[in-house]
């Protein structure tokens, strides 16, 4: 009772409650207090001897202040048990909640679309982020490490001014075409300095986008739109031809029937009737560019058109000797709903520029293949080939360089595909030849999207 050893047992109390919380800090309290208690009775009573030689000198205990002695001690092992447990409780859901908010923060970082990589202040890669990899087309874990620009956002002298810049702003954004496993993809970055709370410099992040897709969706958009407004200006134009034109030839008509024309005039009346009917048909074509006609829905066999298509080029003036035309259509028949003669128009259009872009001859390989729910037909040419520019203006209307040419076929090609669901894909090489792809979906409308892609 008067050891001054007594409080040793909130020692073990308050490990108890550290390492077992408020359950083992209570557990703890109470065997403290029967161990502490039981002594004391059996001190009191004197069942066990008092030590014979105490440090102090032995206090006169009565029973009454043995009780108060018992509760003060009780009080306490009780108050520490539960304050030292309840902070230890506390420090634990801290702790929980960091471990869960760096598990968010690595969630968040691995499962973003944006490429995020983080630099030291020199530049030097410290992390990147699995989407980071995807984008650039490495290995996440190779591009620590390594500097920025050898990364190809940047040379070393726009590293140089852009880290210049950020002391002044917050953040630069820059667009660039990366050069990415023998692709040109167009990337958008931000460059952001890092701080740590205590706002110190801690190095930049890098977060980029590739927004290659984007452009491309960007183009057609704009192509549409074009071929919308050009649409409807010219046809108001050919209307305004064709009806004087029908008034023209007519009139020209009757002429040269009465009967009063010397040859020489009824000749050139004859011009003028066939020069009318030349332009007449190429504003038809024209407008129906502009306006296509009435669809006629039905099923049609797509495999059967190509072959016929091919059959009537094979048999064209402009097919000289040395031109060949190869075909594999597979299976030999195959139906799509849509307008067969429409499609026919395609084929036709493809497979002519193809012969046009071979004037000293060549092989036009044709390919046809049933496939992932669509129908794909290859025209592969061995001519001339297109470069960017070309391609990009090829389904532009008007844009032409063959030498007979009116710069509509692919555009009244591209239109007609699109309204059956389908898209054209463009490869080409200049010097080496040009493959377009017609890609027709086998049930129109049903999840497909008309849309156009150039590589
Ligand atoms: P057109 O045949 O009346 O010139 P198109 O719309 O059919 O009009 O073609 C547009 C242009 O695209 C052509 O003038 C040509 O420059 C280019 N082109 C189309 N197909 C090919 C091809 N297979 N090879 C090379 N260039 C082509
Ligand atoms: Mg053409």
């Amino acid at each position: 009772l008067d050891s001054p050893f007594s409080f040793l047992y909130l020692v073990s109390i308050i490990t108890a409650s550290m390492l077992l919380y408020r359950r083992g800090g209570l557990i703890a309290a109470s065997g403290a207090a029967i161990l502490y208690g039981t002594l004391a009775d059996l001190l009191f009573y004197g069942i066990i001897p008092l030590p014979e030689e105490t440090l102090f000198a032995p206090t006169w205990w009565t029973s009454s202040r043995l009780y108060l002695n018992l509760a003060t001690n009780f009080a306490g092992f009780y108050a520490t048990a539960l304050l030292t447990s309840i902070i230890s409780e506390k420090l634990q859901r801290t702790s929980e909640n960091l471990a869960a908010l760096r598990a968010l923060n690595q969630n968040v970082v691995n499962s973003i679309s944006s490429g995020i990589i983080t630099l030291t202040d020199d530049g030097t890669v410290t992390f990147a982020n699995p989407a980071a990899g995807e984008i650039l087309r490495q290995p996440p874990a190779d591009l620590p490490g390594r500097h920025v620009t050898s990364l190809d956002f940047v040379d070393s002298d726009e590293w140089e001014e852009i880290v210049g810049d950020l002391t002044g702003s917050s953040s630069v954004r820059r667009e660039k075409e990366l050069a990415v496993a023998g692709e040109t993809r167009s990337v958008g970055f931000a460059l952001t300095p890092l701080r740590t709370i205590e706002g110190a410099s801690a190095g930049y992040t890098l977060i980029f986008q590739d927004l290659t897709e984007m452009k491309a969706l960007e183009a057609e958009l704009r192509l549409k739109d074009r071929m919308a407004a050009v649409g409807e200006l010219s046809a108001g134009i050919a209307h305004e031809i064709r009806n004087p034109l029908a008034a023209i030839t007519g009139s020209a008509q009757v002429l040269r029937n009465s009967g009063s024309l010397t040859p020489q005039e009824q000749r050139l009346m004859t011009i003028v009737v066939k020069e009318s009917e030349r332009l007449n048909k190429s504003i038809s074509e024209f407008l129906r560019f502009v306006r296509p006609q009435e669809r006629r829905i039905g099923s049609f066999d797509v495999a059967a058109s190509l072959a016929e298509t091919l059959e009537l080029l094979g048999n064209s003036v402009e097919i000289t000797e040395r031109h060949e035309i190869r075909r594999s259509i597979d299976p030999p028949s195959c139906y799509l709903v849509g307008d067969g003669d429409q499609i026919r128009q395609v084929f036709w259009n493809i497979a002519r520029n193809a012969i046009q872009a071979m004037p000293g001859g060549g092989v036009l390989a044709v390919n046809a293949v049933a496939a992932d729910g669509s129908y794909r037909i290859a025209f592969t040419d061995t001519g001339r080939g297109m470069d960017a520019s070309d391609k990009r203006k090829l389904f532009q209307p008007f844009r032409t360089n063959f030498p007979t040419g009116t710069g509509l076929g692919m555009a009244i090609s591209y239109r007609i595909v699109q309204d059956h669901g389908g898209r054209i894909d463009v490869t080409s090489a200049v010097g080496q030849g040009t493959t377009i792809t017609v890609v027709l979906p086998m049930a129109p409308g049903v999840g497909s999207r008309a849309s156009l892609a150039i590589n």
